[in-house]
């Protein structure tokens, strides 16, 4: 079955073959047998038939071909691609099938007075075979058969984009206004010299400008150091090159700056040309000093593994992210690049494979796992195997759940355990040149013998210990955890291990951690335990601190944000299941920037700490108080039954801050306003009641600072 067109009698032939427009192409179609082409093969023997085909198979257009009742008898590739559905497919269906219900009606009308010898032009939307909607543009056109209406051409023009993009601006200019009004981001429009057109009321409020102060004239929030720079970026938005979130610094009214993100839009007149600038603006100043906060505890969490003795590695997902001197050279590598984004299972031995793999298996799952003492083997650069011992953390590193592990190598140590469980004689040259502590005791826990290190350690010379009974030696507190773990050993043939704290000659304690196994004494048969411990003092300190600083602010010692927000989160839970409710102050002192520059920074670092001890003396124990970076401060009051209760506690601080306090020469006032959100009033989620309790914050700075607001 083939179509042709009958081109030449309306006037086409003659014409550039690559200008013909398949919606220009005359609504006469002649449906014809092999040998009426044959014909008109001849009549038109300017345009061969494949040039007719090619015309049909080529066309950018989808072109079906429907009979009278609107089967599909043929149609073009495109048409296939246009709709997903194959040629056979599409002649199973009938086209009303794929029409979207709204446009069914319309498409029959027109279908049926095609029928009757007339070409339409109208829009549908059809059903992909994916499901999606298309938009179309049809064009209908009756074919006919020697003088006999036979079915009906369908060309159809794929307008998804156009109808899509008709919409969403026809959504969009409805919605302009409104959103230009109601927006909390800063918004204003400018003309090409840079001259304000308009403002909305959040540029008023963010930069302190009204429109009428300033409308004809240059923005004024521009610093005169970035002037250039804007001027430049002008340029490039006459070319239609939008700005996105750009950090810069802006000026409000009074003259102080922030850090700010702008966007900025060509807005185009009815001919296409750029006209006049859209600008969009937000204080990120808070963020920004937030991330400078992270980064920098970031810093000083590094700075510290870094000077760290203990060999310290972190992986994540398997990958070392992280590896200290230390590490690198116990390893027996001098880089840390040898190492760094290789797999920590390549420096595993395969006896302690599935203990590693447990720990990355915890980083895949991203769950934190809890802190645990391990004895592994691991490969040595050279491929010498050694035996580490240390304790694996579950952290966040850089934002991922990661393992810190804090190890060391205790081959030695080892060496000697085993000598001395095989009673060799050479095992007491060996434990009197160790570091570590090494003892043995028999069954009713009297120390049979000490290493000479036990006076280097702890003060005593080794004859005052030795003779004596576990009591003696071992801080009272820790006594239990010690018989508990020497009873252990005792009734298995596992090592086991602890920690607790010597007595020291003049400290008072030393912290170490101790190994304890079981032996038989080959003189008297009897079971006796030998216990090598190590100080762990350096190491039990910097883990501390590591702990705290993790979730703790250094200059105040309160806990930050993300220690804050788990304890928000488990209030939060509690509240729920118990019906409780609790309140969220934010606070942020008033002009802290002054006394900055007014004193210096250290001074401004006193008064910090000073505020956080006066805030923190008002409160009770079951609140928590914490620092969210630079100054401003948030406090959970839990365990409160009304609102009065969390109203007498605010004006209970805004009392006590009021008195004066002295740093330096000079006495001075912290003052500070107060956002309040109540749980549930407020809001039932942690993001919700940060975020109200910050706007109410923002009401009470508003309405002239050392005061408090609720939301
Ligand atoms: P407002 O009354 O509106 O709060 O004004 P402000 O001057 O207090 O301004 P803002 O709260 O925005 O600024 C806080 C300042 O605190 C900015 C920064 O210079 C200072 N700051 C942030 N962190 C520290 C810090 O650790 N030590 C010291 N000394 N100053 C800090
Ligand atoms: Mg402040």
């Amino acid at each position: 079955m083939k179509f042709i067109f009958n081109l030449l009698s309306k006037g086409i032939c003659g014409q550039n073959f690559f200008e013909l427009d398949i919606n220009r192409i005359p609504p006469k179609i002649y449906y014809t047998s092999k040998k009426e082409m044959k014909r008109m093969e001849t009549l038109f023997n300017r345009l061969s038939l494949e040039v007719y085909h090619s015309l049909i198979s080529n066309n950018p257009d989808s072109i079906i071909f429907l009979d009278t009742h609107g089967n599909v008898l043929d149609c073009n590739k495109t048409c296939t691609t246009m709709f997903g559905y194959t040629l056979n497919e599409l002649k199973k269906l009938n086209f009303q099938n794929m029409l979207i219900s709204n446009s069914k009606v319309t498409a029959k009308r027109l279908f049926i007075k095609t029928l009757q010898g007339e070409s339409f032009t109208y829009q549908v939307s059809v059903t992909h075979k994916n499901g999606h909607i298309l938009h179309l543009q049809v064009k209908n056109v009756p074919v006919n058969d020697n003088q006999k209406l036979v079915g009906v051409m369908i060309v159809a023009k794929d307008v998804t984009d156009l109808v899509k993009t008709r919409i969403s601006l026809y959504e969009t200019s409805e919605r302009l206004r409104s959103i230009y009004e109601s927006s909390v981001d800063a918004m204003d429009v400018i003309d090409l010299s840079g001259n304000v057109l308009l403002v909305n009321s959040a540029f008023e409020d963010l930069y302190g400008w009204k429109l009428k102060e300033i409308s004809g004239k240059p923005m004024p929030t521009i610093p005169k150091e970035r002037m250039n720079a804007m001027l430049k970026m002008r340029e490039k938005l006459k070319k239609g090159i939008p700005i996105k979130e750009l950090e810069v610094i802006c000026m409000r009214k009074d003259g102080e700056p922030f850090m700010a993100s702008i966007t900025i839009s060509p807005l185009y007149d009815e001919h296409g040309n750029v006209n006049a600038f859209s600008g969009i603006s937000r204080d990120i100043s808070r963020s920004k000093q937030q991330e400078i906060d992270l980064r920098e505890s970031k810093d000083r969490y590094k700075s510290l593994l870094n000077a760290s003795p203990e060999p310290i590695y972190v992986q994540c997902k398997g990958v070392i992210r992280y590896i200290n001197e230390s590490g690198i050279r116990v390893l027996g590598y001098s880089e840390p690049k040898s190492l760094l984004g290789r797999n920590i299972l390549e420096f595993v031995h395969s006896d302690s494979k599935k203990i590693a793999r447990d720990h990355i298996q915890h980083t895949i799952n991203e769950t934190i796992i809890p802190k645990e003492k391990v004895e592994k083997k691991m490969i040595r650069a050279d491929g010498s195997s050694f035996i580490i011992e240390g304790t694996a953390t579950g952290i966040e590193y850089e934002g991922e759940a990661s393992v810190q592990m804090i190890f060391r190598d205790i081959s030695e140590r080892k060496m000697v355990e085993e000598a001395l469980v095989r009673s060799e004689e050479k095992y007491r040259l060996i434990a009197e040149n160790m570091t570590d502590l090494v003892a043995i005791i028999d069954e009713n826990s009297i120390v049979k013998y000490a290493s000479p290190s036990f006076i280097t350690v702890l003060g005593f010379p080794v004859e005052s210990i030795e003779g004596k009974s576990a009591e003696d030696i071992v801080i009272s507190e820790d006594l239990p955890t010690a018989i508990e773990q020497f009873n252990q050993a005792l009734r298995s043939t596992e090592p086991s291990e602890t920690e607790f704290r010597f007595k020291h000659k003049t400290k008072g304690w030393v912290w170490v951690e101790s190994k304890v196994s079981i032996f038989i004494d080959e003189e008297n048969g009897k079971p006796h335990l030998l216990i090598v411990s190590r100080d762990i003092e350096e190491r039990k300190a910097l883990q501390e601190k590591l702990e705290f600083l993790a979730f703790h602010d250094e200059l105040t010692e309160l806990p930050n944000r993300r220690l804050f927000q788990e304890k928000m989160q488990q209030t939060l839970s509690e509240a729920k299941r118990h019906n409780r409710k609790f309140a969220l102050l934010y606070m942020d002192i008033d002009n802290f920037k002054w006394i900055n520059d007014e004193f210096g920074h250290s001074i401004g670092d006193e008064l910090l700490i000073m505020f956080a001890r006066k805030v923190g003396a008002t409160l009770r124990e079951s609140d928590i108080l914490a620092r969210q970076g630079g100054d401003e401060f948030t406090i959970l009051l839990t365990e409160i039954n009304k609102r009065e209760d969390v109203l007498n506690c605010v004006e209970r601080i805004i009392t006590c801050l009021q008195q004066e306090v002295q740093v330096g020469e000079f006495i001075h006032n912290i003052n500070s306003s107060i956002g309040i959100a109540f749980y549930p009033e407020d809001g039932v989620i942690m993001d919700d009641l940060i975020k109200h309790a910050d706007q109410a914050l923002y009401k009470a700075k508003e309405s002239g600072r050392n005061k408090y607001c609720t939301y």
